[in-house]
């Protein structure tokens, strides 16, 4: 049985990725592929709003959320810590050996500039980890007021995951002086999981050079390196990097101004039908994502139920709480390539399939 992901990620792909996926391989080190990725850079670069090149991995996020912190921190790095991601990220940084502070807050709240500022003002760090949408409790930090702060202490390298918010709304890399900017293909971007794509400033890069233990595979030397030659460190996912290139083609055709306000547009659109139904956003008031809604189950319904009616009679998939979330909230992405036709139909099934969904004794 087929049926639509609504979960924020993996997202649904489109025939016409799906299609570019089935080309002919070509070898990594030909000229075709070398004009393929070149090809890439202008568009990737006008999308994270830099002028730093945009390396093309192939790992999922995870990898270069892990070889970042392997390439730049040598003292010690704050980890910022709102939900499942960001936690995960802190136990990252111990597990690669890394000198560590956990900055926690509770999950659903965004990360507190103020926060911020007192710990890097003690000196201790040289880095610091944040993720700007918390896609596991549908949480997004204010990025431009946290970069504001961390811009004040230069010897800091900021290292920002944007997995599940990188082109579905404005996050300027080089404006607001981001080094080391992350996203994945599964989310935001509507591809299939197994690419990352990470842009490293020159200052990351200048401290990368000088660390002994970066290994091999996400070292942003050995990035840097290839993509002068229009290549990458080893065999690419070829068949996702042309899904990548048709997918900025979708972009380009779209206008990314327009791809921005889709996003708030069809966001709002589920907000206030879930809304209607009585039901609260998880997140703090004013920090809601703009690619996902992760709601409180505050009518107290029976999720598993939900999702099996929306599974078997409607043939979509919504998810029903992260980790510890799980039961207590749902989630459902407006992310990629959702349109006003896509979402009206997948709240005309929520409506139905709500009606028929079991409270659970309290
Ligand atoms: C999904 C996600 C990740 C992890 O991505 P993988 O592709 O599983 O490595 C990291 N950060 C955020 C914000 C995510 O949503």
């Amino acid at each position: 049985m087929s049926y639509k992901l609504f979960i924020p990620g993996p997202i649904a792909v489109s025939e016409k990725t799906l299609r570019a996926m089935a080309q002919p391989m070509i070898g990594h080190r030909s000229p075709d592929f070398v004009a393929l990725y070149q090809s890439l850079q202008p568009d990737l670069q006008t999308l994270a709003s830099t002028k730093d090149p945009v390396y093309l991995s192939t790992s999922s996020a995870w990898g270069v959320m892990e070889g970042s912190l392997r390439n730049v921190v040598k003292k010690k790095v704050l980890n910022c810590m709102n939900g499942a991601f960001s936690d995960k990220w802190y136990d990252v940084s111990l597990r690669c050996g890394k000198a560590a502070t956990a900055l926690k807050f509770e999950w659903g709240q965004p990360v507190d500039p103020e926060a911020v500022r007192r710990e890097l003002a003690t000196g201790a760090y040289d880095a610091i980890t944040l993720i700007h949408n918390e896609t596991s409790c549908g949480c997004m930090s204010d990025l431009p007021a946290l970069m504001a702060v961390i811009r004040q202490f230069p010897e800091v390298i900021s290292i920002v995951d944007t997995v599940s918010s990188f082109s579905a709304m404005p996050i300027k890399k080089d404006e607001l002086g981001i080094d080391v900017l992350i996203t994945g293909s599964q989310k935001a971007l509507a591809l299939p999981p197994g690419l990352a794509l990470l842009s490293v400033s020159k200052r990351a890069l200048d401290r990368a050079a000088t660390m002994a233990d970066r290994g091999y595979y996400f070292d942003f030397v050995e990035f840097q390196k290839n993509h002068e030659a229009g290549m990458t460190p080893s065999t690419p996912t070829i068949s996702l990097i042309y899904a990548l290139k048709s997918k900025l083609e979708d972009i380009k055709a779209e206008g990314i101004d327009n791809r921005h306000a889709r996003h708030a547009r069809l966001n709002q659109q589920v907000r206030d039908f879930i809304f209607s139904k009585g039901f609260k956003l998880f997140p703090k008031e004013g920090y809601g994502s703009v690619t996902l809604n992760c709601f409180a189950n505050t009518q107290n319904i029976d999720l598993s139920a939900l999702n099996k009616i929306l599974k078997s009679k409607h043939h979509l998939v919504i998810d029903g709480g992260y980790g510890k979330l799980k039961g207590k909230t749902f989630r459902i992405s407006n992310m990629g390539d959702e349109t006003d036709a896509t979402i009206a139909s997948l709240l005309q099934s929520l409506e139905s399939a709500l009606a028929e969904t079991p409270k659970l004794a309290s």
